[in-house]
């Protein structure tokens, strides 16, 4: 696999083909859409952008192809999640850290005491810490400090940016809580496919169960689907929710599995849990993608 990674970025290196604009703006790559839409916020008209991934993509699955590793290759700052998120890129960045390029993983730079710990990824750290708002934006704090730093020139604009982003994620703060306190506290447990909520449910006071596990690298199995949905009839939960980055037949398979028990367990929507929605839609937005999923979550259990 190592080999095959410096080949890409060798190729890459000859066959540069000017994917990124030199139009003297910074040249960004970032991996998942919450981070893409994150850049867009901080970096604005100052810099040129490119999201690997788009809406709907799975980030513990997602390979580089021949054409990101050029955009890599081209890129003057690399932002990524991190803590083994983008599990099949941890290689690809490793071999472009030079002394001008580090990529810049945003999740690495949170106080680890802080954070959720797992066996599961290599980490050793839950690594879905988008989902506490307070981390998202320690998120653009770096983001700010790192493209002024590049671009010293436009630090102004990327610290105005900043301003305006973080009293908005504060804003989202406030009235999720509020849409929150509707749900009483024995309705706050959440089943999903997989285990992407629990620095939400940390942060908000549900009990999150997710049938994959934290990754969805690994399968549900008939044992995991007959202990939840026993779970789901004792603890006489109302609904169930798929996710826009997992497959469904998973969810569904739990649910059929409640029903054969004689019991009734409703599929109360999508959620985003991985990516954004599709550009251009609200929920293709990270303020937008958590004002949905809450609304969904609250609307479904209550
Ligand atoms: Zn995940």
């Amino acid at each position: 696999m190592k080999k095959i990674i410096t080949i890409l970025i060798v190729i890459a290196c000859f066959s540069c083909k000017n994917n990124q604009q030199d139009n003297g703006k910074l040249n960004v790559v970032t991996t998942t859409t919450m981070i893409t839409d994150l850049v867009k916020n901080i970096g604005g008209d100052d810099i040129n952008i490119q999201g690997l991934m788009g809406s709907g993509v799975d980030p513990h699955l997602y390979k580089a192809s021949e054409g990101d590793v050029t955009k890599l290759v081209e890129a003057n700052v690399i932002f990524y999640n991190g803590l083994h998120l983008e599990g099949k890129l941890v290689e690809v960045f490793e071999k472009m850290g030079t002394a001008t390029k580090t990529p810049i993983a945003l999740g690495e730079e949170l106080d680890k005491r802080t954070l959720i710990g797992s066996d599961y990824f290599a980490s050793n750290y839950d690594p879905h810490v988008w989902f506490d708002i307070k981390y998202f934006s320690q998120f653009a704090k770096k983001v700010t400090q790192v493209l002024s730093e590049k671009d010293p020139e436009h630090a102004v604009n990327f610290k105005a940016n900043e301003t305006v982003y973080l009293a908005k994620l504060e804003a989202l703060e406030v009235k999720i809580k509020a849409i929150i306190e509707t749900l009483p506290q024995e309705k706050r447990i959440l089943v999903t496919a997989h285990d992407a909520f629990n620095y939400f449910g940390k942060a908000y006071d549900f009990e999150v169960v997710g049938l994959q596990g934290l990754s969805t690298a690994t399968e549900a199995g008939v044992q995991d689907v007959q202990k939840l949905s026993a779970f789901i009839i004792e603890k006489n939960i109302k609904a169930i929710f798929v996710e826009s980055s997992v497959p469904k037949r998973t969810i569904e398979a739990l649910q059929a599995a409640v029903k054969s028990k004689g019991h009734d367990v409703e599929i109360g929507g999508t959620l985003y849990s991985d990516a954004l929605g599709s550009a251009g839609t609200t929920e293709g937005t990270y303020i937008g993608m958590f004002e949905y999923n809450v609304k969904t979550i609250v609307q479904a259990l209550k």
